[in-house]
């Protein structure tokens, strides 16, 4: 039932969570592991470990870039796949990328962590992560 995860990273301790959730879903479920990275601005990285990688930008900053690019690297290391294939699109807000490549790409789950970089304690879900629950088309998990 589960052919295609995709899961959005932003290089927090909960986004590392989420993928790593991901991955077990994925080996167990034999689907498809996307990793997607959104960078602003208007930008984003997506990374599939197990086949493919695209790589979205429009105007990207260097620096934001190799930020994305190294914590895909490092994921894939950690997720022990890697082969890339850059593909390209826009997006303005990370939740707008998150949506609309799940949809793009087929993905039939989404994976998140519940908070991210922003991480305020008072928080039990990120406006990134709340903002996917409420507008994916797809089934969404959230980890915490
Ligand atoms: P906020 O950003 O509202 O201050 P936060 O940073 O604590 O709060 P979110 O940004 O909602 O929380 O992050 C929740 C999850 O959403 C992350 O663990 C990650 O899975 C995903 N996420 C957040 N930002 C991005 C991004 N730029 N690209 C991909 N995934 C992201
Ligand atoms: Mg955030």
């Amino acid at each position: 039932m589960i052919k295609h995860i995709l899961v959005a990273i932003d290089g927090s301790e909960h986004a590392k969570r989420a993928a790593l959730y991901a991955r077990d879903l994925a080996r167990q479920t034999d689907a498809k592991l996307t990793i997607l990275v959104a960078v602003k601005p208007p930008s984003s990285y997506l990374i599939p470990p197990f086949d493919a990688v695209a790589i979205t930008a429009s105007t990207p900053e260097p620096g934001h870039l190799a930020a994305a690019q190294a914590l895909i690297d490092e994921l894939i290391a950690d997720l022990g796949h890697g082969r890339a294939v850059p593909q390209t699109t826009t997006g303005l807000d990370p939740a707008e990328v998150i949506t609309s490549e799940a949809t793009r790409l087929g993905a039939d789950l989404i994976v998140l962590g519940a908070r991210g970089l922003g991480a305020v304690d008072r928080l039990l879900l990120g406006s990134v992560s709340d903002r996917v629950v409420r507008h994916a088309a797809q089934p969404v998990l959230v980890v915490r």
